[in-house]
């Protein structure tokens, strides 16, 4: 569903983020040879710290990135009454509820469905 591939590009987003950290390493290592690896690799983490506190900070807070679905374990489905793992919708390109004062929660059957009605409402959800 929906919340699984926001998940998946999230974390590829992340692991390459990662791999942006490897030049800011391998430069400071680089211009500090007479230095230990410790206090390079000590100044390395300082450099990269200033710079993917931002990149980070945005990679989980931006709308654009953000989980769309919440998900809760054990809830009451918003339509048939079941007990189950229960999903909400909470915001797409053109639908947002993340002010919602009584969120509904719907097992994963009804959460299709209810996918379905939004679609043919216009709400844009892929
Ligand atoms: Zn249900």
């Amino acid at each position: 569903m929906g919340w699984c591939i926001d998940l998946v590009k999230q974390y590829l987003l992340y692991l390459f983020r990662w791999q942006l950290s490897t030049p800011i390493l391998a430069g400071v290592l680089y211009f500090m040879k007479g230095f230990s690896v410790t206090a390079s690799t000590i100044i390395a983490n300082i450099i990269g710290g200033l710079i993917f506190f931002w990149v980070d900070r945005f990679i989980f807070t931006s709308p654009h990135l953000a989980p769309q679905w919440e998900i809760r374990e054990e809830v009451k489905c918003a339509d048939c009454g079941d007990i189950a793992k229960g999903f909400r919708l909470v915001r797409t390109r053109n639908y947002d509820r993340t002010r919602d004062k009584n969120p509904e929660f719907r097992c994963e059957r009804c959460s299709q469905r209810k996918i379905q009605e939004l679609k043919m409402r216009g709400v844009m959800v892929d």
